[in-house]
C-alpha cells in the first residue's frame, strides 16, 4: 500500500491549490480525482477574483488570496485579465451605501473608490440610463479557473505528486483512504470534494446552490469591467431559495459572460428557461444592448454551500489526520490560494497569516 504525507481527494481549484502548495513545502502528495481535473464547480465558475465586504472573515481570506493570485498575473494559462470590478448603483440607497463599503474594504486592505454617474458612463457607455453611480475596485481581475486547476496539478506532478485520475475515494479508513478499485492509500487525508463532501464526511453539512451562466459570441470593447449590481451580496449571501443578480464579465476573448442565478433545492443540471429568462432580464435592465447579442452557450453549475456561508478549512476534530477544504460557495476561485496557505500552515504547525478560527470545521459539530 502506498504511503504519503498528504492524500488530497478532489482536483478542483481548491484541491489542486492545496496539492501544489503541499508539494512546494516538501510533502509527499497523492491527488485522487474521480472526474475531470477542474471539472466540478471550478469548470462552471465565472472566475471573478473579488473581495466581498459583507463578512469580515471571508473578506480577510479573499484579500489574502487576491495577493497570492498575483503570482499568476502573467501566466498565459490563467487568462488573467485585470479588468477591475465596477459595482453599479440603481437606487439612491445603494449609492449611499458606497462610503461604508469603501471603508470596510479599506480596513481589510482593498482599495476602492466612489464613482459619480458621469464617470460611470465614461467608463461603461453601454450601461442603461438613469443609474446613480458606483464603486470601482480597479485591481480586481478575472481568470479561467479550470485551466488554472490543470496548471496547479501540473506543478504538483512536476514536484513529485502522484495523481490517481479516474479513481474515486469511497471511504476514509483509520489510516488513509479506500479507493473504488479496491486499493488503499495510507497517510493524512485532505477532503477537497466540494459539493460531494458529505459522502466522505457526513457530519459536515453541505448544500448545492445551482447557478446559470451564459456566454456570448465575441463582441470586443462593448463592456470593459466586471460589472455587478451593488445589491449583489443580498442575492449571493442571502438565504432565498432562488435569486438572480446583475453580474456581467468581459472575457479576454471579447466574449461576454452573463450571470448569475442562485437556487437551492434543485439537483438536476438542466437549463431552466424560466430562471434563465429571469437572469437575463436582470442583466438587460442594466446593459440593454446585451439583448441584441448572440449567445454561444448556456451552462449550469453547483456552488458548495455550508450552513453559515463560510468554507470549512482545517482539521476534522473528530477524526485524526483528516483535514477538509470545501464549501467555498461562490468565492472558491478567489479564495483557493489563500485556503491552501491557511490549511497547509495549520498542518505544518505554523501560525497562519489570517485567523483560522472562523473557518474551522468544528463549528458545524457544535
Ligand atoms: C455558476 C457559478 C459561478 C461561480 N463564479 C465564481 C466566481 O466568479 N468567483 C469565484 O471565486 N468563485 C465562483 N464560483 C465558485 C467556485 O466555482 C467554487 O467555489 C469552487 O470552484 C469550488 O472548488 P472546489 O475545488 O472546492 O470544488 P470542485 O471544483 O467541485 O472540485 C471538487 C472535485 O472533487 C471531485 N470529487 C468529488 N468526490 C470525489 C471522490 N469521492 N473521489 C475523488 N474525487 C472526488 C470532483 O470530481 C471535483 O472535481 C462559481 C460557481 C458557480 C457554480
Amino acid at each position: 500500500m502506498a504511503a504519503f504525507d498528504l492524500i488530497v481527494i478532489g482536483a478542483g481549484i481548491v484541491g489542486t491549490a492545496c496539492a501544489e502548495l503541499a508539494v512546494r513545502e516538501g510533502l509527499r502528495v497523492a491527488v485522487v480525482e474521480s472526474g475531470a481535473v477542474g471539472g466540478g464547480a471550478t469548470a462552471a465558475a465565472m472566475g471573478h477574483l473579488v473581495a466581498m465586504d459583507d463578512d469580515p472573515a471571508e473578506l480577510a481570506l479573499s484579500r489574502y488570496s487576491l495577493g497570492l493570485w498575483e503570482r499568476f498575473a502573467s501566466l498565459p494559462e490563467a487568462e488573467f485579465s485585470r479588468c477591475g470590478t465596477l459595482w453599479v448603483a440603481r437606487e439612491d440607497s445603494e449609492f449611499a451605501s458606497v462610503a461604508a463599503k469603501i471603508a470596510r474594504l479599506a480596513a481589510a486592505g482593498v482599495q476602492a473608490r466612489r464613482i459619480e454617474a458621469d464617470e460611470l458612463y465614461r467608463l461603461e457607455p453601454a450601461l442603461a440610463a438613469g443609474l446613480r453611480g458606483g464603486m470601482l475596485v480597479a485591481d480586481e481581475a478575472v481568470v479561467y479557473p479550470p485551466r488554472v486547476a490543470l496548471h496547479l496539478l501540473g506543478l504538483a506532478r512536476e514536484g513529485g505528486a502522484s495523481c490517481l485520475l479516474g479513481r474515486r475515494a469511497i471511504g476514509l479508513s483509520a489510516d488513509g483512504v479506500r479507493l473504488d478499485d479496491g486499493s488503499s492509500l495510507i497517510g493524512p487525508v485532505l477532503v477537497a470534494t466540494g459539493c460531494a463532501l458529505p459522502e466522505l464526511l457526513p457530519r459536515l453539512p453541505m448544500r448545492s446552490r445551482k447557478g446559470h451562466l451564459v456566454i456570448t459570441e465575441r463582441y470586443p470593447g462593448r463592456v470593459h469591467h466586471q460589472l455587478l449590481e451593488l445589491g449583489y451580496a443580498d442575492s449571493a449571501h442571502g438565504d432565498a431559495d432562488s435569486s438572480v443578480a446583475f453580474n456581467v464579465q468581459p472575457r479576454p476573448t471579447g466574449q461576454i459572460l452573463i450571470g448569475s442565478s442562485r437556487e437551492f433545492g434543485v439537483d438536476d443540471r438542466d437549463v431552466s428557461p424560466a430562471m434563465l429568462r429571469r437572469m437575463l432580464e436582470r442583466a438587460f435592465a442594466f446593459v440593454p444592448m446585451l439583448r441584441e447579442l448572440q449567445a454561444l452557450r448556456v451552462w449550469t453549475g453547483f456552488r458548495p454551500t455550508t450552513f453559515d456561508g463560510r468554507p470549512y478549512i482545517g482539521a476534522v476534530a473528530e477524526r485524526a489526520h483528516t483535514w477538509v477544504a470545501a464549501g467555498h460557495e461562490g468565492l472558491g476561485v478567489t479564495t483557493a490560494l489563500g485556503t491552501a496557505r491557511l490549511l497547509i500552515d495549520q498542518m505544518l504547525g505554523r501560525a497562519p497569516a489570517i485567523d483560522p478560527a472562523p473557518f474551522l470545521p468544528a463549528r458545524a459539530l457544535q
